[in-house]
């Protein structure tokens, strides 16, 4: 099994190391690939899109040609986990922000965010979340994360903080405003792997 993470700004080496982890833990022989060109998508079976800065991640996936090759990848079944920035990518509909920086989503998931909703870096928290499907809470790390505003067609929100969609799933698709790279807790990469 071979996993990708676009490695092109952001917290992309966490989720190397989480998707290593996840492997270990799940028994499974496995690669993970640090993606910075097209070429190396053609060998991953599973990509997460980390955080960063969207507009930045944005530009790079169309300046070096990964832009339409990640949307073929995800309208055709591969599983896709965008966190906090890659979140933000990976909806259909953005806010002002979106529209102002001229960020080109990928318009994969049947969702709005609010990019910068949870507000500025200082006010980044930590929040135990209650995830569908999940019997115990996940350690929520948000760090200018945004909000899912919200979820129509076949996307559905599997988790909210305060009454805020944090977390939503469309098929092999899944979006997270926090960070779960950033903890010791490999829960959603081994749900990512676990569907392939
Ligand atoms: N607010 C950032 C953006 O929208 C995302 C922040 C993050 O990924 N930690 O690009």
């Amino acid at each position: 099994m071979k996993a990708g993470v676009i490695s092109l700004q952001g917290a992309a080496p966490e989720h190397v190391q989480a998707l290593q982890r996840a492997m270990e833990r799940m028994d499974v022989r496995g690669e993970v690939v640090a993606v910075r060109r097209p070429e190396q998508l053609a060998s991953v079976s599973c990509i997460v899109i980390p955080g960063g800065e969207s507009t930045t991640i944005s530009k790079l996936l169309q300046r070096l040609g990964l832009y339409d090759p990640v949307v073929r990848m995800g309208r055709e079944g591969v599983p896709i986990l965008g966190t906090c920035a890659g979140c933000v990518l990976l909806a259909s509909e953005g806010d002002d922000e979106v529209e102002r920086t001229g960020t080109r989503l990928l318009n994969l998931m049947d969702m709005k965010v609010d990019r910068n909703a949870f507000g500025r870096q200082k006010d980044s928290f930590e929040a135990p979340l209650r995830i569908e499907g999940m019997d115990e809470e996940f350690p929520g790390i948000f760090i200018r994360g945004p909000v899912i505003e919200r979820t129509w067609g076949r996307c559905k929100a599997l988790c909210a903080h305060e009454g805020r969609i944090v977390m939503a799933r469309q098929d092999n698709l899944l979006a997270t405003s926090f960070h779960p790279e950033l903890t010791g807790d490999t829960r959603l990469h081994e749900l990512l792997l676990g569907m392939l």
